[in-house]
């Protein structure tokens, strides 16, 4: 009889899709694609420039569109052929879902959609994708549709379901973040204290502060990730 299969919560940033050609913010100077975060990743900038924030998303949904899932999406994929694997994601791209990751949380938001202003529950489909979000799309209320992102400094509804995950997990790999953007930074606290915890992020080895038990692995995650996953599949069988 098969015995019960172990749990594990992949925590993944930017970096995981790197290799798909899809910039992370901290590897550019603070600039993420030619622009300063603080003008179209806030609240206070959508007030003010909606044009701009709306447009400045847009060209990100366009450039997801365009990326394909490298081998670190796709190893974590055969990894369900021997585990219980939840993805929490702080990216707002789905290149996990394509890749066919069947349980994904994102903390952050998904490019695919638009959310009301007034109304928090009301998220859709961006129809067509390919057009992203038009200016003068509004909701019942007669305001217009945003991005259904969650800009720095708003809360992050996830972050509670997130936290249950860790919690629940028997492992928990991180993957392409630089553990700086908080609260999605936080949730490996959550983990239970005989949880191994392993790291993989070409800076991982510069990482200050980190539980002891956390196994570093400093390589790309196109790489790094199938190495591990293959290594995490003969162990379980
Ligand atoms: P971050 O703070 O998580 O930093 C990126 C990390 O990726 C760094 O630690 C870097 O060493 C690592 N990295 C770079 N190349 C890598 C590779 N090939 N393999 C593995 N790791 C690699 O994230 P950020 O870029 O500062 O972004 C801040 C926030 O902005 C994110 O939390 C996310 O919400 C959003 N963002 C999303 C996307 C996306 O959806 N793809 C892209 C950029 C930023």
């Amino acid at each position: 009889m098969e015995g019960k299969r172990l749990k594990i919560a992949v925590l993944s940033g930017a970096g995981i899709s790197a290799e798909s050609g899809i910039q992370t913010f901290r590897d550019s100077d603070g600039l993420w694609e030619n622009y300063r975060v603080e003008d179209v990743c806030t609240p206070e900038a959508l007030e003010r420039n909606p044009e701009l924030v709306i447009g400045f998303y847009n060209q990100r949904l366009a450039q997801v569109l365009k990326a394909q899932p490298n081998s670190a999406h796709r190893a974590l994929v055969r990894l369900e052929e021997k585990y219980e694997v939840d993805i929490i994601t702080q990216n707002i791209d789905d290149l996990h879902e394509r890749a066919g990751s069947t349980r994904v949380l994102h903390l952050h938001g998904d490019i695919r959609k638009k959310r009301s202003q007034a109304d928090p529950l009301d998220i859709r489909d961006i129809e067509p994708l390919a057009q992203g979000i038009r200016m003068g799309d509004l909701d019942r209320f007669g305001m217009q549709y945003r991005p259904h992102i969650v800009f720095f400094g708003e809360a992050v509804p996830n972050i509670e379901p997130a936290s249950r995950l860790v919690e629940a997990a028997d492992i928990v790999v991180i993957i392409g973040t630089s553990l700086q953007v908080y609260p999605a930074a936080g949730l490996m606290y959550y983990a239970a204290p005989d949880a191994p915890i392993y790291y993989i992020d070409p800076k991982a080895d510069e990482a200050k502060g980190l539980d002891k038990r956390v196994v570093c692995i400093a390589e790309k995650a196109g790489k790094g990730v199938p190495e591990w996953v293959d290594r995490m599949l003969d162990s379980a069988r």
